[in-house]
């Protein structure tokens, strides 16, 4: 079976066909870096990036970009709040980010462009909307003309009054039409700015993602992924802003997006104050486990966030690890097909994991969950992990007990080595003693 994909432009599953078969092209919208992203931001993190394993098995070359928006209001905002520079907030969170994704099995993009290094491609793309027509300056601002576009709405399929009334759009005396958006604004002198035709100000947020997949990705590509929010107005007027700019009839092929990650039935947001940082809860869990409970929806799906789901994830997790114990457990070279069946439909990721919960040979299970960016990891090092406010034994303690037990059983001296054994349970630990010695996990 090859890969099929639901299609937002369409609204049906289509069968995927690349521009070019010899580069699949990929484009992730990535987060705006002025704290730690919430697990709901990480949604899409990780559903694109089994996606993008995916596709490296199955095309010649990939490339995979995710930009990071390091040019917002809500940056400025925080940047004087914490008494910092925009640089240092942006390059900490931006790391913060970074080491957060790869704890939860999340591939390096190919490319991680940052807006702020992409301004003068920004204008550049700016200056040929304002030169064709489809865009005007104004009091410093350079606007998107709406009507200048035909069929400006296809991708959300808003009607024109849905577009004015979504766009919430400030009342703005330079605006033409209500439903035109910010191609570039002024800056106060307190605000950064770089120099312009039309004023020294700053891109607005939709050109960014235009600009910087033209850059890497070229005028057209494949896949554009995001979560569901950003079909209106973020995809639509990337959309409008590409197609306009270079003249072509699409921006991208395929438009993905992912369904909310929900905490008791609500969008988890910042802006509602119902979240937990993947910061935090990398504290508490193994990335593996808050990965398989992001992978256990279908990515179209909602997704309901409990502490009970990843306690789940967690316990499947150990089971699975725990058929990989002791056993020279290599992943097979082909990933089995059951689990490559399920991807290929359109990313069905739990029927992925039905599939490999029925694999019982160590090196398919292996394979199969590898695929789901899971398991990669020794057995050993997944059973010695702890949280992070743990009071149990360090790893140093465990071992050096484990090394007197051992003494102890050599010496014949049974009864201090069974006391070494019962004080670790006590503190939590289980020891196995195996052919290849003595293994250990938390209980
Ligand atoms: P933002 O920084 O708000 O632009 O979000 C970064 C990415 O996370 C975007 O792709 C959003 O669509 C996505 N996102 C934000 N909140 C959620 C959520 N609760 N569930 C799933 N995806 C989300
Ligand atoms: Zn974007």
């Amino acid at each position: 079976m090859s890969l099929v994909i639901y299609n937002t432009l369409s609204r049906e599953k289509e069968a995927f066909a690349p521009l070019d078969a010899g580069h699949v092209r990929l484009y992730v919208c990535g987060p705006t870096v002025y704290d730690y992203v919430h697990i709901g931001n990480a949604r899409p993190v990780v559903v694109f990036d089994t996606l993008y394993r995916l596709l490296k098995r199955t095309y010649p070359r990939v490339t995979y970009v995710r930009n990071i928006t390091d040019i917002d209001d809500r940056i400025i905002v925080r940047a004087a709040d914490n008494g910092e520079s925009i640089e240092a907030l942006t390059n900490r969170t931006a790391d913060a980010y970074q080491s957060d994704m790869r704890r939860l099995g999340a591939l390096a993009p190919d490319v991680e462009p940052r807006a702020t290094q992409y301004v003068a491609e920004m204008i550049g793309m700016i200056q040929r909307l304002v030169d064709n027509g489809h865009a005007y300056a104004a009091d410093g601002h350079v606007l998107f003309s709406v009507p200048s576009m035909d069929d400006y709405g296809r991708l959300s399929r808003r009607s024109r009054d849905e577009l004015i009334a979504g766009a919430r759009v400030e009342v703005a005396p330079y605006k033409k039409d209500p439903a035109d958006f910010v191609l570039w604004k002024p800056s106060t002198d307190a605000q950064p700015g770089w120099a312009s035709p039309w004023s020294r100000g700053r891109p607005g947020w939709h050109i960014e993602c235009s600009a910087m997949s033209a850059r890497h990705l070229g005028e057209t590509f494949d896949i554009h992924a995001g979560g569901l929010d950003l079909i209106f107005p973020h995809h639509e007027n990337e959309i409008a802003q590409s197609r306009s700019a270079f003249g072509h009839p699409f921006m991208a092929t395929y438009w993905m997006h992912n369904g909310f990650l929900n905490i008791s039935g609500e969008k988890m947001s910042k802006s509602l104050g119902n979240f937990f940082t993947v910061h935090e809860l990398l504290d508490q869990f193994p990335g593996e486990a808050i990965r398989l409970l992001l992978l256990s929806a279908h990515y179209r799906q909602p997704l309901d966030f409990t502490h009970e789901g990843l306690t789940q994830a967690k316990a499947t997790l150990d089971r699975w690890y725990g058929a990989l114990r002791g056993k020279d457990a290599r992943p097979s070279s082909v990933v089995p097909q059951s689990v490559e069946d399920a991807l290929n439909d359109d990313l069905n990721t739990p029927q992925a994991i039905t599939a490999i919960h029925q694999l019982a040979d160590p090196a398919e299970l292996r394979a199969g969950a590898n695929a789901l960016g899971l398991l990669q990891q020794d057995a050993e090092a997944w059973f010695r992990w702890t949280p992070a406010d743990s009071s149990g034994p360090s790893e140093a303690d465990i071992d050096a007990a484990i090394a007197a037990r051992q003494a102890a059983r050599k010496a014949k001296d049974f009864k201090e080595s069974d006391r070494i054994r019962d004080d670790l349970k006590a503190k939590g630990v289980i020891l196995e003693d195996g052919p290849k010695g003595t293994t250990w996990k938390r209980g």
